[in-house]
């Protein structure tokens, strides 16, 4: 079941995108379940849940933070992390720096944009993720480097608005992606779930990040 999900998904994909198995609150035998059938990205939403399931699986994985992240709780998976999509402030950008120098390591991570019709979601508007890419303080901070951006559509059944919402994510990602600096580098965009990852694909998502569809509802 697993595995033949996610080979329908890799089929859709057709090398357009990488898949992100989305296995929050799934067991660890699930996961191991996904890896035997060829996943290797594998998102979280929680640190503590992803550091405990990080110790118990191989080494070959690639652990994705996706959901909001607190500054205290940065130190827990800075070891290890792959890519941290949901940065949404300077203050929790200087922490991943921080946390990624203390091991002596380089963490990529994304910004997070405001994207969806909706009030609750996380994320900056497009003139703040313009502005804090050009800042200077970016400069500093050499052991971060931001390589795209993230966004959540809104959930709803109306797909054209959910196309032009990706539509739009994929238009500031081209503007910004002329900004190039040391810490800047744009080459994912991570955008698409379950419901609305088809249409993320034809928008020109990189990283599609993927949970109920193959291991069933939460
Ligand atoms: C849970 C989650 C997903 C996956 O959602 P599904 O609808 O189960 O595919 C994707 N992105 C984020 C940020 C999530 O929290």
């Amino acid at each position: 079941m697993i595995a033949a999900s996610i080979q329908a998904i890799e089929q859709k994909i057709k090398d357009r995108a990488r898949l992100i198995a989305v296995t929050k609150t799934k067991p660890v035998a699930m996961l191991q379940e996904a890896y035997d059938a060829g996943a290797r990205l594998f998102g979280e939403n929680k640190v503590q849940e992803m550091a405990e399931k990080q110790l118990q699986l191989p080494d070959d994985i690639e652990w994705h933070l996706i959901g909001h992240l607190q500054r205290n709780k940065v130190k827990y998976i800075a070891p290890f992390v792959s890519l941290i999509h949901s940065i949404d402030s300077l203050k929790l950008l200087q922490e991943v720096n921080k946390q990624a120098l203390k091991n002596n390591r380089v963490i990529d991570c994304l910004l997070q944009i405001h994207i969806a019709d909706e009030e609750t979601k996380f994320g900056m508007l497009a003139e703040e993720a313009e502005a804090f890419l050009r800042s200077e303080t970016l400069n500093d901070l050499l052991n971060t480097r931001i390589i795209g951006l993230m966004g959540l559509a809104t959930n709803t059944n109306d797909e054209e608005q959910v196309r032009r919402e990706f539509r739009e994510l994929k238009q500031l990602f081209d503007r910004l992606a002329t900004i190039r600096t040391a810490q800047v580098q744009f080459s994912e965009l991570s955008m698409g779930m379950s419901g609305d990852y088809e249409i993320a694909l034809e928008e020109g998502s990189t990283l599609i990040r993927v949970g109920s569809a193959i291991f069933g509802a939460r």
